[in-house]
């Protein structure tokens, strides 16, 4: 008998894979797809040559995440590569405010009015980051705070709706940018907690960046396989799991899936009858024969570029595809462009890009030609530059990853409790009604996101519960 079973490759199924092998366990992993790596993956999916990420390209969580830094995955060939600026923000007038590693140079970024505030915003907590993300990535779930006091002032600062933390800021450039890192987990801005989300994004540039990894995310989850193999792990591809009863006979089961998948594999019933589901994406994977054409100068030497006028209409764009069911007219864009650090990834040249929008949850229609010309407003001669492109919309995403419930690439929507409390208000969120089988996806806190913590935190409970039995 197997001492664990982890179902699902993702990152967060590899991370409690690896960590339960650390300590001596058996284990076995078994994934749907024919390659590990779920929401980290690359894959060739225009032309010859271009090697795109279906889902996860910039990494700030990753290169920040306590569980990862604690493994040896550079000798397993995972290597960051940071563009010379983590993100910019282009406005319409052709400038563009950054995200840089500096807090100074994003200060200045947004001009004399806010460059104060936003320092006095960031600047307590980065002294202390490495506790501070340690200790809200575990939360007091899994291990009792380090730093009660850093945490406590970090929740006074993030936990009210990010609309209230925007309010130090007087000019739009400042609050737009911040706007935009907040809809990286696609939450309406006046949502609880979502202070903390855009201010975690931005310490994470400053303390670490927003790197990329060399040859693609493919890497880290390549690093996470070949480690546990290296630890006795097995990993089993093709192989959906369906039923409990599909798998060998494991003293526990871990979980890297949606909520819903488990309840009905594992026979739970109705247990995450009431964990919703948040908005679906729109992604395009662009094969470009030249960079993109920005026409702010600092894009162009970021890795991650955010695309929305102003925190207005970025709110309107996340309302539209969260709450009043339509697609945006004007999407707000997370876009990443990772041959600007990896010449790796096409040929000599030539460009990888993406972008997405939000859409609603199961949308069907095909956004290409919003999200395009919103790209043309901030790059002029855009779509001139496009050799080939590969969209998925919310039924191609949810087709590629079962996670990916209605197209919501979180695993469940980031709103009212359910940011902190997934998925469902418990204090051992990662356990289920069944004794041995437990959930580690980004469905459970920390979230969603390449970081690993969800599986780290989730095989805590799974050893702590095989050294008891
Ligand atoms: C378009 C897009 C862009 C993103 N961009 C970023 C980014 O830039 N940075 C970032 O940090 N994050 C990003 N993310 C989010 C990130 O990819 C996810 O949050 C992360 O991958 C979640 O990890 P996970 O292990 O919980 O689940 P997943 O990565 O979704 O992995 C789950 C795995 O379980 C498998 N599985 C599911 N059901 C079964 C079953 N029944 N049997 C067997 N296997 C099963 C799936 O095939 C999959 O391999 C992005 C996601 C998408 C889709």
């Amino acid at each position: 008998m197997l001492d664990a079973v982890v179902v699902g490759a993702g990152p967060n199924g590899l991370t409690a894979a690896v960590e339960l092998a650390r300590r001596g366990f058996s284990v076995a992993v078994f994934e749907a797809r024919s390659t590990v790596g779920g929401g980290a993956r690359t894959e060739e999916l225009t032309l010859p040559g271009f090697r795109h990420d279906p889902c996860s390209a910039a990494h700030p969580l990753a290169v920040n995440s306590p569980a990862f830094r604690a493994l040896p995955l550079d000798r397993y060939g995972l290597r960051w590569l940071h563009p010379e600026l983590p993100m910019a923000h282009p406005f319409p007038d052709g400038t563009a405010a950054v995200l840089a590693r500096s807090v100074a140079e994003t200060a200045a970024s947004f001009g004399p009015r806010d460059a104060g505030a936003y320092r006095r915003l960031v600047e307590p907590f980065l002294p202390r980051w490495d506790t501070l993300v340690r200790d809200f990535m575990s939360l007091p779930l899994t291990a009792l705070p380090r730093d009660p006091v850093t945490l406590a002032r970090f929740g006074l600062a993030g936990l009210p709706p990010s609309t209230w933390l925007m309010r130090r800021f007087s000019g739009e450039r400042a609050k737009t940018l911040f706007a935009g890192l907040v809809a990286h987990v696609m939450a309406p801005l006046g949502t609880f907690a979502t202070g903390a989300i855009g201010l975690v994004f931005a310490l994470a540039a400053h303390a670490r960046g927003w790197p990329l990894a060399r040859g693609g995310s493919q890497a880290i989850s390549d690093a996470l396989a070949a480690y546990l193999k290296d630890l006795g792990g097995a990993v089993h591809t093709d192989f959906e799991v369906k039923r409990l009863d599909d798998l060998p006979p494991a003293r526990a089961y871990v979980f890297d899936t949606s909520p819903t998948a488990l309840a009905r594999i594992a026979g739970l019933g109705r247990s995450y009858d009431r964990y919703r589901y948040g908005p679906g994406a729109f992604k395009i994977d662009y094969a470009l024969d030249g960079p993109v054409p920005w026409a702010a100068e600092a894009p162009r030497r970021a890795g991650t570029v955010q695309i929305g006028a102003d925190s207005a209409e970025i709110g309107a764009a996340l309302r539209a595809a969260s709450r009043e069911g339509r697609a945006p007219d004007r999407p707000f864009l997370i876009t990443v462009q990772p041959s600007v650090v990896d010449p790796t990834r096409a040929p000599a040249g030539k460009h990888v890009f993406w972008a997405y929008g939000h859409v609603p949850s199961g949308w069907d229609g095909d956004l290409t030609d919003a999200i395009e010309r919103q790209l043309e407003r901030f790059a002029p001669g855009f779509r001139d530059r496009v050799l080939a492109r590969a969209t998925a919309g919310p039924p191609e995403l949810a087709a590629r990853n079962a996670n990916y419930v209605g197209g919501d690439i979180a695993t469940g929507a980031v709103t009212g409790l359910q940011v902190l409390l997934r998925p469902r208000p418990s204090l051992f969120p990662y356990r289920t009604a069944h004794p041995a089988v437990f959930i580690c996806s980004s469905a459970t806190p920390p979230g969603p996101g390449v970081h690993g913590m969800s599986g780290h935190n989730a095989a805590k409970a799974v050893w702590r519960r095989l050294r008891q039995t």
